[in-house]
C-alpha cells in the first residue's frame, strides 16, 4: 500500500490567518467587523474594504512581519506529527502568492510544523504568471484526504480528484452546503484526527 497522501491548506486550517486579518482591518483601516460576521470568503466584501483600500490591505497582510507571527490553529501540529510518524505524506498547498514563500517557510520552521512538501497553487485566479501552480494541474493526484476551508476549492477538488474533502468550518463557508457525500464539515483538529484513520 502506498503511504497515505494528505493535502493540507495553510490559511485558516493550519494558521489563524483571517482573525489576524480582521485585527489589521480594525487597527489600520477602521473596519470593525467581528470574525463570526465574516460570512463571505472575499475579504474585500467581508471587511467592507473600498477598492482604494484593498490593495493596501492585501499588502499589509502579506508582509513577512504579519505572516510570520500568525498563531497556529490548536491541535494542528500534534496531529500532523502523528500522521507523519504513522507513515503519511503531508503536502501543504497554499493559495498565498509565491512571493510569500520565504515567510511561509520561516513560519513553518518557527512553529515546528511537521510536513513533507510546500506548494503554491493559484486557487483563486489571483497569481497568474507569478509561478503558482494552476489548480487544474492537481487533477490526477491521488490524495486520500484534502483539508480546506475554501468551499469553492473544496468542491473543485472533491469532484476533479474524486477525493474525500474535510471542510474546516469557518464563518465564510457556513452558508454553503454541499450535496456531495465527498465533502464533510469538521470543526477542529481533534475531529480531523478522528476522521482521518488510515491505519
Ligand atoms: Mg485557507
Amino acid at each position: 500500500m502506498n503511504p497515505p497522501l494528505i493535502y493540507v491548506d495553510i490559511d485558516d486550517v493550519l494558521a489563524e490567518s483571517t482573525r489576524a486579518c480582521a485585527e489589521i482591518a480594525r487597527r489600520d483601516f477602521a473596519k470593525n467587523v467581528k470574525f463570526e460576521e465574516m460570512s463571505v470568503f472575499d475579504l474585500r466584501v467581508s471587511l467592507s474594504l473600498a477598492e482604494h483600500e484593498y490593495e493596501d490591505f492585501m499588502n499589509a497582510v502579506h508582509t513577512p512581519r504579519f505572516l510570520e507571527q500568525l498563531p497556529v490553529v490548536r491541535g494542528a501540529r500534534k496531529t500532523l506529527g502523528q500522521w507523519i510518524r504513522g507513515g503519511a505524506e503531508i503536502n501543504l498547498l497554499t493559495g498565498r502568492p509565491p512571493s510569500s514563500q520565504p515567510s511561509t517557510l520561516k513560519w513553518l520552521k518557527k512553529n515546528t510544523i511537521p510536513y513533507n512538501s510546500l506548494e503554491f497553487v493559484d486557487k483563486y485566479n489571483r497569481h497568474a504568471n507569478q509561478g503558482a501552480i494552476p489548480l487544474q494541474e492537481l487533477n490526477g493526484r491521488t490524495y486520500d484526504f484534502v483539508i480546506e476551508d475554501s468551499f469553492e476549492t473544496a468542491s473543485y477538488l472533491a469532484k476533479a480528484l474524486n477525493t474525500s474533502v474535510l471542510l474546516f468550518d469557518r464563518p465564510w463557508n457556513r452558508q454553503q452546503t454541499s450535496h456531495s457525500s465527498s465533502i464533510e464539515r469538521v470543526h477542529n483538529w481533534a475531529e480531523i484526527e478522528n476522521r482521518v484513520n488510515f491505519r
